[in-house]
């Protein structure tokens, strides 16, 4: 199709790489996405793939849900944005504030990277430091802090792999401390070491496909209780996700704040911090030196994806929703374990909640990112090309599950897991 391909001509002109920096619509597929609908995308020729990226997360519900589209076309008749507050923005934060278990306040940004940002921001300014401690391989979005190589801290014996970003300055090196995600002994000794220099301690509380170990989060709040540390969830993926508190609710400890981005949005650029008031107090209360947290942005709180947000809260709100997202996951992980037993394939399922992963290695169990790191990167390509060709879109870092995502999609699933999974056994 020529228009198609001229599209596909056009993104290898105008964008470095051919792509717009997102994944899996890159230029070696030459395919791009024209609409959605419900669970499936759809190319500008009409072929259709059924969706497990959701973009990227956000769109829970599917695509084009009516209740998110008529609350947009609402909004969009009102006004699209103020600059000022907006009835919307205040009935989205009362919303949050009633379902995270952390949210006493909440404060808007436009992307989740802004939201980690801002969250690290207050609490260096409550704690007067500026060191943070993450976990090796935690995404926080694109800022520089977030970026950091996740080379270990040197406690023996944990030197770690070197991985990061371009373009960060080198003075940032010395205001980031990197822990193994899953790991209590080596994030205690860490912190025991530490605790003294650290501003905060910030971890996705399920970090990429990672589920938690049991009494992995509760060791690390208790850690930073005993030292006063502010602990953040960086709940961007797995906020209103795992359940309607996120994963704080899911996982059962509170943190003293989070940043919640993709489905409070409804798929519209809105993000936000959120926490305890005592944790937002150093937007508006001055520090020593009479300095408050700045964070303005123009676009913040936008009534329209607020209308979406509420929107998108309000049918995740309804009964059995959780239920489903969770048995459909737990499905799913179940259908990729019994195809990579059927034709002989060794791997790992991992994943929790409507989140899934399959990792192709020779372990017995998958708990940290250094371990998702083994892998056969072949066969993740050929599976994840076998995915594509067969009508199935999905990251090759993660699945995600929407509420829509109906039985008959489950069966093709099955099938094309299985088509996809005797390429790789080839
Ligand atoms: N934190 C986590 C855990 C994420 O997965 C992401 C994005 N995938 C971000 C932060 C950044 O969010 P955004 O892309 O909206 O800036």
């Amino acid at each position: 199709n020529r228009h198609h391909q001229a599209l596909v001509d056009k993104a290898q002109q105008y964008f470095p790489g051919g792509s717009n920096g997102n994944g899996p619509l890159s230029p070696e597929h030459g395919f791009v996405i024209a609409s959605g609908q419900g669970a499936h995308v759809y190319d500008p020729e009409g072929r259709a793939w059924l969706d497990y990226l959701l973009g990227s997360g956000p769109m829970i519900l599917g695509h084009g849900h009516p209740e998110v589209v008529e609350a947009v076309r609402e909004q969009l008749d009102k006004g699209t944005t103020f600059f000022f507050l907006n009835d919307k923005a205040i009935e989205l934060a009362e919303a949050i504030v009633e379902a995270m278990p952390c949210a006493e306040q909440v404060r808007y940004t436009s992307t989740g990277s802004e939201a980690t940002f801002f969250a690290l921001r207050l609490a260096r300014a409550y704690r007067g430091r500026d060191k943070i401690l993450k976990f090796e391989g935690g995404y926080h979005g694109s800022h520089d802090y977030a970026m950091m190589s996740t080379e270990g801290t040197p406690i023996r014996p944990y030197p770690q792999p070197r991985r990061g970003s371009a373009g960060i300055p080198k003075s940032l090196e010395n205001e980031v401390l990197i822990a193994p995600f899953n790991d209590l002994e080596q994030t205690t000794a860490i912190i025991e070491a530490h605790h003294d220099e650290l501003a905060a301690v910030i971890v996705e509380p399920f970090q990429r496909a990672l589920t938690p170990v049991a009494g992995f989060l509760q060791g690390v709040r208790a850690l930073t209780d005993k030292y006063g540390l502010p602990l953040i969830f960086d709940e961007v993926v797995t906020g209103f996700r795992f359940a309607y508190g996120g994963a704080q609710e899911h996982y059962g400890v509170t943190p003293d704040l989070a940043s919640v981005g993709k489905i409070v949005g409804g798929g519209y650029p809105l993000a936000a911090v959120v926490g305890k008031k005592e944790f937002m107090a150093p937007f508006v209360t001055p520090d020593a030196d009479g300095m408050v947290v700045g964070q303005v942005g123009t676009l913040n709180g936008n009534p329209i994806a607020a209308a979406a947000g509420l929107a998108t809260l309000r049918v995740l709100r309804q009964p059995g929703s959780y239920e489903r997202l969770h048995a459909v996951g737990q499905q799913v992980r179940e259908q990729l374990t019994a195809t990579l037993r059927e034709h002989g394939v060794a791997g790992q399922v991992i994943g929790d909640g409507p989140i899934f992963q399959l990792i192709f290695n020779e372990r017995d169990s998958v708990h940290t990112y250094r371990d998702t790191l083994d892998h056969d990167t072949d066969k993740n390509r050929i599976f994840h090309d076998a995915l594509l060709q067969n009508g199935i879109l999905k990251s090759a870092s993660k699945g995600y599950i929407s509420l829509v995502h109906s039985d008959e999609d489950l069966e093709e699933t099955a099938q094309v897991f299985d088509k996809a999974m005797a390429e790789v056994a080839k």
